[in-house]
Formats: C-alpha cells, structure tokens, sequence
C-alpha cells in the first residue's frame, strides 16, 4: 500500500487532501476505517483516477488507466523506468509527469526517500526466514541433554543493503555467517555484523563506481569470486545471494557445479532473480529441486511481508512528496537535483536521458510515438 494511515495523517496535517482507493489497504492491515480516522476521503477506482492531481502508487498504473488521468497528473511510485520503458510511453503521450523511487538519487538528502534499501531490508531478513522454514536443520548452536546441535552455516553474496540484512537475521538466529562482495569496503560492515568477510584477489582492480555501486566485471574477475563462493557452498547449509550492478544482468555467482557441491536439504535463496539470478539454476518466481538442493527464486518478497513494507515504502514516499506538495498545492522545482534525478517525464516532455537510452536497446520503443 503507498500510504499508510499514519503518512495520511501526515499529509492531512500539512493540508494535501487525501484519497484512498476503498479496500486498497486491506491486506496489509490497514482499514477503509483507518484511513477515514486519519483524515482521508474513501473512493472508488474510477473516481480516483479522475479527481487525482498526484497518484501515489505502489506499481505503476495498469495501461487502461491512463485514459482517466488529467494532463498534469503526477504519477509516483516503482515505475520501473530501466526495465520496462515501453510501458511508461502513455505518461509521455498523456503529458502526465512520473516519479520512479528507482531513481531517486541515494544523496544524504534523499536518504528518508530511499525506497530502494526499504524494500532490500524487507527482502534480505525475509530471504533468511524462508530458507530457515525450508532447512531441515535448525540454525543456532544448541547444547542439550541430547547433545550438541551445531549451528548452520549461512553463505550471503553481495553485502548491499539486502545482503547486510540477510547478514543480520541469520546472525539473530544463531547461525555462523560468512559473506562475499567485491566492494572492499563492505569488508567492514560484513564484520561489524559479526560475519566472517571472504576476501578475493581481484588484481587490484576497480569494483565501484562513483556513486558506491559495484561495476560491471571482466569474466576473468568474475571467475575468480566463482571459485571462491565453490569453495564455500559445499560446507554452506544457505546461501542467500543479492549481487547486483544496476542496469545490467545479475553476474552469475553460483555455478551448476557449485549447486551440486552442497549437502541435500541445503537451501539457496536467489534475491537476483528478477534480473538473471546469480545462482546459474534459478528459475524466477519457481523453487526448484536439485539433488536435494531446494533453489527459490522469489519476485517480490517485499509484498510477503505487506506491512512493513507498506509502512516503510509510505514514509518514504511522504518524505518525497515533501518536495512536490507545499502547503497543499502542487509546485515542482525542476532544478532540485531530487526530482530531476527521479522525474521520467515532465508534462510529457524532458523524458529522463535513462529512459530514452533504454527505450534505444532492442526491445525497447518510442515513448514519443506511443500512444
Ligand atoms: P545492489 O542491490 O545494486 O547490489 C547488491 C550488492 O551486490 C552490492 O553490494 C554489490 O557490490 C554486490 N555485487 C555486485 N556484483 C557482485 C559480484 N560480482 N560479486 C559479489 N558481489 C557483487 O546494491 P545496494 O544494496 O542497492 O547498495 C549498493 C551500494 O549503495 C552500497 O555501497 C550501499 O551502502 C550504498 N547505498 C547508499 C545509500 C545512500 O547513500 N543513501 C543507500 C543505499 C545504499
């Protein structure tokens, strides 16, 4: 849900009137009730559409309901603007304006409006919780009557935000954890979580670019991270894998031959596998099976855990209508580096550089020409 009851009440205190699609909160935990409390109006879809002068949103708006917007209407949310350009062809021939959170630029003054690490920390704890129902084992150090029961080993590739809170979970369940990056300096925030950082030689080479995110690899570097994580996976109980270089495919971590190292009952969690996966036996949105070894791709785990998700996505998104909404009305400063790094389209025009780049790759079309 985009805004949650709590942001409503927000927004009502600093004069935007709110609409709330009816029931559009329920299977989060948030009530029509909830909402008429906090201030905002209950309405249906279609009289939604019509009235809004900004839609905020969780995904982007179905295609049939464009039609019903006015010219002007703002559009915010996850409107995937790299990976689906096509599709954001009518907020141009609408002359609508659109905000991606995706590319709301990750500067100091941007941090409450970082969409991005909300969802990485939902998906990374919930990655951990799904492999630990799956593993036949359990994951802390107990010592019993019975014995002793030794902890699970938790491999993590990537250690970004998913990676570090995938990190942090295992850890809270007792589990020994090591974790894998090739950006150096997520060496020390791997340790600082008490993990344990495998480091690689890449040659000195570098891995991160201006802005903090890992590179695009050669194949021999690629490789040399490849024979480390073999290594690791066949004493690994879970490996939780998060590498990503924005923009490109995931980079392939984990090979066939790594998969069929690891004991029967061990369970590899792919957060990468809207983008490639990083595992080479992923199937996106499957689980699969491969000599005992339980494989899941999940698409969007940030949506099994509505709640917070919800709660977390919806304070970011008030913070960034703070920038579009003053005192009530509508004013975008098209020079405030926020709204121009996240804005995919101005009254139709100014179509983000990004966008236009990706609609150039084969696959992608005009956004200018479509309807
Ligand atoms: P991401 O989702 O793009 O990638 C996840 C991780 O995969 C990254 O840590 C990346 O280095 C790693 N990776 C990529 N290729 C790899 C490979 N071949 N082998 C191993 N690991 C690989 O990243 P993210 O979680 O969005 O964060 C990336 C960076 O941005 C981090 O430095 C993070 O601290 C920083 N960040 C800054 C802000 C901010 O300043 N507001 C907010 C969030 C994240």
């Amino acid at each position: 849900m985009a805004l949650t009851p709590e942001s409503v009440k927000k927004l009502v205190a600093s004069g935007v009137e709110v609409a709330v699609e009816a029931g559009a909160g329920t299977k989060a935990g948030f009530l029509d009730a909830d909402y008429t409390t906090a201030g905002a109006k209950i309405m249906d879809h279609a009289a939604l559409l019509q009235e809004a002068d900004i839609l905020a949103c969780v995904n982007r708006p179905e295609p049939e309901d464009y039609p019903s917007l006015k010219a002007g209407t703002v559009i915010i949310g996850f409107l995937k603007p790299l990976d689906e350009p096509a599709a954001l062809a009518s907020i141009v021939a609408r002359k609508l304006t659109g905000f991606a959170m995706e590319l709301v630029p990750r500067i100091t003054r941007a941090q409450s409006m970082d969409a991005l690490s909300s969802m990485a920390t939902v998906a990374g704890y919930k990655a951990v919780i799904l492999a630990a129902e799956r593993l036949p084992r359990m994951f802390p150090l107990l010592m019993t009557a019975a014995g002793t029961v030794p902890p699970a080993r938790v491999l993590v590739l990537g250690a970004g935000v998913a990676g570090l809170q995938a990190i942090a979970t295992g850890r809270r369940l007792g589990a020994m954890v090591e974790a894998y990056d090739v950006r150096a300096a997520a060496g020390e925030q791997v340790r600082s979580l008490g993990a344990k950082f495998l480091d690689v030689d890449l040659g000195g080479i570098q891995t991160e670019d201006a802005g903090g995110y890992a590179k695009e690899l050669s194949e021999e570097a690629l490789q040399r991270g490849r024979d480390m994580v073999a290594k690791h996976a066949a004493t690994s109980d879970v490996i939780i894998t998060t590498a990503q270089v924005p923009g490109r495919r995931a980079p392939l971590m984990l090979t066939e031959a790594a998969v069929a190292s690891m004991r029967p009952g061990s369970v590899i969690v792919d957060l990468a596998a809207s983008t490639g996966g990083n595992c080479a036996l992923t199937r996106a949105g499957e689980t699969v099976n491969v000599n005992g070894v339980s494989i899941l791709g999940p698409l969007n785990l940030p949506a099994t855990v509505p709640y917070h998700a919800s709660q977390l996505y919806s304070r970011n998104l008030t913070s960034f209508l703070g920038l579009i909404a003053d005192k009530g009305a509508l004013k975008i400063d098209m020079a405030d580096e926020i709204l121009k790094g996240a804005c995919i389209a101005y009254n139709g025009g100014d179509v983000h550089p990004k966008v236009t780049a990706a609609l150039a790759q084969p696959g992608g079309s005009s956004a200018t020409k479509e309807n």
